[in-house]
């Protein structure tokens, strides 16, 4: 029996509403298939209380072997973090009490892995991530943490995290699969690919056929800030709720797996130097992406320009 405490700090409980949209394997299967024994979560444990099941976990009574945290840190007023509490004690406490207890502590989603929206400027909460503030290492806890399988925490991004790829982390952690991660430690299994792999809208943006307001069928990359180029997340591999994800539904990838994440630029604009999106897909040298960008508008099919491809 694996047991798992999911707790939540500075969160609008986007991760745990995704969770209940997994489908692969679901999180009733999950728990099911895994042997897993939901200690705590504050959504979907009616029967036990927190109090009862952070003494179980303290005195040793009852071992800890997944701790999820759901939200960002809030370190303030002054490093109190007085400004998010359980019954009085900071929530910080508290992680900082169970972190060590744990053989594995995943951050679900971006708040909990790097600060998120929470942690944006002006940040008066003094709100970070679990063991990262944005990109740099060192968040509540310091960047050289380690968690009782020796491994740091388990950064599963998203904003929020996607459904399937919280449940397949977890069934891997459940059979004892090794996690590799990447250098931000999301899982490399998850977060390798770009979103821009397998959007539906790729033709157009081979071709260069671009949209300047929502609601056409073409590529969002030139002006409607489309990110999906150069964000690793599985969205477009990966369906939410088996058939959609946001460039499928017309709307741009905002980056949400990032450490920068939000960015503080308008999500739905592409800032540019001069004529040529400012950011370009990873990997792609300046001087080269014109040149190419210009002979595929010329080498364009009819049927591309005049959008007849369905996205
Ligand atoms: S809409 Fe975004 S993800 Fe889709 S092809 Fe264009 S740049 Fe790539």
């Amino acid at each position: 029996m694996i047991n798992l405490v999911w707790m939540q700090t500075g969160a609008c409980s986007g991760e745990t509403m995704a969770l209940l949209c997994a489908d692969r394997p679901s999180l009733e299967n999950l728990l099911r298939q895994y042997d897993i024994n939901l200690l705590w979560h504050p959504s979907l444990t009616a029967e036990r209380r927190f109090g009862d099941v952070l003494a179980q976990l303290t005195s040793g009574e009852q071992t800890l072997d997944i701790l999820c945290i759901e939200g960002s840190l809030m370190l303030g007023p002054e490093g109190s973090g007085q400004y998010d509490t359980w019954k009085g004690r900071a929530k910080i406490d508290i992680v900082r009490e169970l972190a060590p207890l744990a053989t594995h502590v995943v951050a679900m989603g971006t708040c909990a892995a790097f600060g998120g929206v929470h942690a944006s400027g002006p940040n008066p909460t003094d709100c970070t991530g679990l063991q990262f503030h944005k990109g740099a290492p060192g968040g509540l806890l310091p960047g050289e943490w380690r968690s009782r399988s020796g491994q740091p925490v388990i950064n599963v991004a998203g904003c929020p995290a996607h459904p399937n790829t919280m449940t397949k982390v977890l069934a891997m952690l459940a059979s004892g699969e090794p996690l590799a991660l990447d250098t931000l430690n999301r899982p490399s299994a998850f977060f390798a690919s770009l979103v821009h792999q397998g959007c539906t809208r790729n033709e157009y943006h081979e071709y260069d056929i671009e949209e300047e307001a929502l609601g056409g069928r073409g590529c969002m990359f030139f002006s409607l800030g489309c990110r999906g180029p150069q964000t690793v997340a599985p969205c477009n591999t990966e369906l939410w709720n088996g058939h959609s994800s946001k460039t499928r539904a017309g709307v741009p990838c905002f980056g949400c797996t990032s450490p920068d994440f939000p960015s503080g630029r308008d999500l739905f604009v592409t800032p540019k130097i001069g004529v040529v999106p400012k950011f370009l897909p990873l990997g792609v040298a300046r001087a080269k992406y014109m040149a190419y960008k210009n002979l595929a508008r010329a080498a364009a099919p009819e049927r591309v320009v005049n959008r007849e491809m369905e996205p």
